[in-house]
């Protein structure tokens, strides 16, 4: 789980989760809603109901965005496209995805289907707002409020700019017309980082014209869509290479192993000194049997170093950093991000097969990308 998330519950089997930036963001908006549109608006109501009023716009903004996520998700599990978790960021919602689609059609669908929530909500709330409006001002105007809010979600979502909606529904159609899924990422997330730059132009002109908080909302936005289009196009290339790749394929298989019985001070001047690598596999009798590095002798005074062994100082195998050989890299790439460890051994039935590090597998990366072009 990401830092600072809360899971609220769970819907369908998918776990509903918040992050700290968007229960900021919530108290932002109750806040300028009580003291600003609301009195502005509707006047000479009681300061308390305006606040009352604030809470349900915020409480129904956030079910709407739960609501246009869910619709994705369940329209994504007709697709067999599992979503695990719904997460309410700072600018909406996202939904994880355990996989991408798998063809053109299921993507356009999957994509359309939170906007087309979020218009049919819109109607609903503009309705009620008007069934209501006899019967009780301020529960019509949170309603009002609400309908032109999901008017919103539905049109800035359909922009054409990838990660966003829009821009999904605009890669799966240029997937659909060339049947190349890496092209149809480049184009949609290079509309995504151009969308990302005009939005932050016209923030810049909004400052330059005297609206200096509106102008800097514009120009973040701006910057988050760019900075988001170009993270889902690298994490989209790194599944098309990773994929189905094994660390078999990948790993060093020439190893600098250690002997067990050698002490630090010899280890330290053989090892360490000549190759500098942060972790080196130590064997015993021909065996695997642990991980040293520079973590394990750091803390050991001179004398100590001309006395232990490195068999002694060693992390034992079992709780060294190890991988299956038939490891996925994209699982590798994953493990290493969640241990903030860049070197793990490839380890079969106990044997050592190779080793691979973080360097290894953006290597690689960058390789086949640049071999790909376009
Ligand atoms: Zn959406």
């Amino acid at each position: 789980m990401p830092p600072m998330t809360l899971t609220l519950g769970r819907v369908f089997g998918i776990a509903i989760r918040v992050n700290i930036g968007w229960a900021l963001i919530a108290l932002l908006i109750a806040w300028s809603l009580a003291t600003g549109a609301f009195p502005t608006l509707y006047e000479g109501l009681p300061e308390q109901l305006y606040w009352w009023m604030a809470i349900a716009g915020v409480i129904g903004l956030a079910v709407s965005i739960l609501l246009h996520e869910l619709s994705h998700s369940l329209v994504g599990r007709l697709f067999g496209i599992e979503v695990e978790t719904i997460t309410l960021f700072m600018f909406g919602g996202a939904a994880q995805m355990t996989e991408e689609p798998t063809e053109p059609k299921a993507e356009m669908i999957m994509a359309a289907a939170g906007p087309a929530m979020s218009l049919v909500l819109a109607a609903a709330f503009e309705f009620a707002s008007r069934a209501t409006a006899g019967m009780s001002e301020p529960m019509s105007a949170v309603l009002g409020y609400l309908a032109l809010l999901n008017l919103v979600l539905a049109i800035f979502n359909l922009i054409p700019a990838f990660p966003m909606d829009g821009g999904r529904v605009l890669r799966g159609a240029i997937w659909q017309v060339t049947g190349n899924l890496r092209k149809a990422t480049g184009i949609a997330s290079r509309a995504g980082s151009i969308f990302g730059w005009i939005l932050s132009g016209l923030g810049l002109l909004l400052i330059l014209a005297g609206a200096f908080v509106g102008g800097l909302w514009w120009i973040l936005i701006g910057q988050f869509i760019r900075m988001a289009a170009l993270g889902a196009f690298q994490q989209s290339e790194m599944k098309r290479i990773f994929e189905g790749r094994t660390l078999d394929e990948l790993m060093t298989r020439e190893v600098e192993t250690v002997d067990a019985a050698i002490t630090l001070e010899d280890f330290i001047r053989d090892h360490l000194f000549t190759s500098h690598h942060r972790l080196y596999p130590v064997m015993r009798d021909g065996r695997l049997a642990g991980t040293i590095g520079i973590d394990e002798i750091r803390e050991k005074s001179q004398d100590t170093r001309r006395q232990l062994t490195v068999g002694e100082a060693m992390t034992p195998l079992a709780e060294s950093p190890t991988l299956r050989a038939g490891c996925d890299a994209m699982e590798a790439l994953q493990m290493m991000q969640k241990s903030e460890r860049s070197r793990f051994l490839v380890v079969q039935d106990g044997a050592l097969k190779g080793l691979i590090t973080l360097k290894d597998l953006l290597d690689h990366l960058q390789v086949r990308s640049e071999l790909a072009g376009d």
